[in-house]
C-alpha cells in the first residue's frame, strides 16, 4: 500500500478523530472496551470515551515502550471489542504476537501510527497489520500541517463506512482555521530546537487563555471535534508534505544513528526494540536515572529534552486517573516508564551542530 498516497484522503480535524471513526465503523459503542496501552496521551482514551466504550489499559514491554503482549493477553475479557495499538516513538509494537493474540480472540487491531508512517516491522511497514490505522499532522508528530490527523484502513467494508463518515464531517469554523494556521505559521517562524523551552511555555499560556489550539479538550464534556473533517488548507499542506517525506524520513534516520554513537553516557540507555524492526523516530527515546534533573539542567542549557510522556496518560496528573478509568498500579511498567523516559528531536531543523551539543550535554551528565 502506498502510504504517503493514502495519508491526505480521509483527514479528520485530529488523529483522535479519525481513530473515533474507525472505531465507529467498527462497531464499538456503550459497553465495550477498548484494550490500548498505557503510556500515552490523553488524546486516546479521549477519542475511545467518546464512542461511549472505555479504555481497558495494557501495560507496557519489560523495557520497551509499546503494548506489553502477556498483559494484554492475561487483561482481554469478553468486553474488549477492539485493540489499539501504539508504535511509541516509531518504534515498531510486537506485531507478530499482538497479531496472533487479536486473531485468537477475533478482534480487530487499529494501530496508532501518529508517530510513524515508515517503520517496519519483519519487513512490513506500520499500519498494514491492522484493519486500520491512523496518524497526526500536529506539532511534535513526523508530518506537521497545523492540526489534523487522517485514517487509513486495510478493509474495503470499513473504508466504505468511514468515507461517508468523511464525506459528512464538517468543515472547522473559519475563525478556528484562522487560529491554528497563525499558529502554524508562528510555529514555523520561530521553531529552532534551541528556542524550544521558550516556545513550548509561549504555547501553554496561550492555550490555557484560548488563543491557542491546546492539545487536550477538558474532560467534563464530550467535545465536539469528532464530527469534524482536517480544514482544507490544512489537507492541502499536507499534501505537499507527503511529496517531501522520505527525505524526512532519511534525515530522521541519519540524526537518530548520530545520537546513538555520539551519546555514550551509560546512565542513558534506549528503550528495546523488536528483533527484525526498523524504527523511524518522531523523536529519539532515551532511559535516564534522573529525569526531573536532566529537564531542568536541559531548560537552563536551551538544550531540547521533551518531557513526554510524564505520566501513564500524559498529562493527567494521578488525581484526573480515575477520570478516564486509569487506576494506580495497573500498569506498573508505564508509571516507571513515565518517570525515567526524555526524547530528543530529530527534525530537519536539528542541525550538525546542535546534534553534537545535545550529546556532549547528556555525556557530561556522568555522575
Ligand atoms: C498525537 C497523538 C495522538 C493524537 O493526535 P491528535 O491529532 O492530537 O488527536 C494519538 N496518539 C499518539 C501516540 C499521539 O502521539
Amino acid at each position: 500500500m502506498d502510504v504517503l498516497a493514502e495519508l491526505p484522503k480521509l483527514t479528520f480535524y485530529r488523529g483522535r478523530v479519525a481513530m473515533f471513526q474507525i472505531l465507529k465503523a467498527i462497531g464499538v459503542g456503550p459497553g465495550d472496551l477498548v484494550a490500548t496501552q498505557a503510556y500515552t496521551c490523553l488524546a486516546v482514551p479521549e477519542g475511545i470515551i467518546a464512542t461511549g466504550a472505555k479504555p481497558l489499559f495494557i501495560d507496557v514491554e519489560d523495557g520497551g515502550v509499546n503494548m506489553c503482549p502477556t498483559d494484554l493477553r492475561t487483561k482481554l475479557d469478553e468486553s474488549v471489542r477492539a485493540i489499539i495499538v501504539q508504535h511509541t516513538f516509531g518504534i515498531p509494537a510486537q506485531m507478530e504476537q499482538l497479531s496472533a493474540i487479536a486473531e485468537q480472540n477475533k478482534l480487530p487491531i487499529i494501530e496508532d501510527c501518529c508517530h510513524t508512517f515508515a517503520s517496519k516491522f519483519a519487513n512490513q511497514l506500520v499500519g498494514t497489520f491492522g484493519v486500520g490505522s491512523f496518524y497526526s499532522f500536529e506539532w511534535g508528530k513526523p508530518l506537521v500541517a497545523g492540526v489534523g490527523g487522517s485514517a487509513i484502513l486495510n478493509d474495503d467494508h470499513l473504508k466504505s463506512i468511514v468515507e461517508k463518515k468523511w464525506r459528512e464531517c464538517a468543515e472547522p469554523s473559519r475563525l478556528r482555521v484562522l487560529k491554528v494556521q497563525l499558529q502554524y505559521l508562528a510555529f514555523s517562524r520561530m521553531y529552532n530546537p534551541s528556542r524550544y523551552w521558550k516556545i513550548r511555555s509561549l504555547f501553554q499560556r496561550l492555550s490555557q487563555i484560548g488563543a491557542a489550539e491546546g492539545n487536550y479538550n477538558p474532560m467534563d464534556e464530550i467535545s465536539s471535534d469528532f464530527d469534524l473533517r482536517m480544514a482544507t488548507p490544512l489537507r492541502k499542506r499536507l499534501k505537499v508534505l507527503v511529496t517531501s517525506a522520505q527525505e524526512t524520513v532519511i534525515r530522521s534516520k541519519s540524526i537518530a544513528n548520530q545520537y546513538k554513537t555520539l551519546i555514550t553516557n551509560p546512565d542513558c540507555v534506549p528503550p528495546k526494540v523488536p528483533l527484525d524492526s526498523d524504527s523511524v523516530f518522531a523523536r529519539y527515546p532515551l532511559f535516564v536515572e534522573d529525569k526531573p534533573k536532566v529537564l531542568a539542567l536541559a531548560e537552563e542549557s536551551k538544550i531540547e529534552i521533551a518531557d513526554w510522556y510524564k505520566t501513564p496518560i500524559h498529562p493527567l496528573s494521578q488525581e484526573d486517573w480515575p477520570k478516564i478509568g486509569y487506576e494506580k498500579s495497573s500498569c506498573p511498567r508505564a508509571e516507571v516508564l513515565s518517570g525515567r523516559l526524555i526524547s530528543l528531536p530529530v527534525n530537519q531543523k536539528v542541525k550538525q551542530g546542535y546534534i553534537e551539543q545535545i550529546s556532549q550535554f547528556l555525556n557530561g551528565l556522568r555522575s
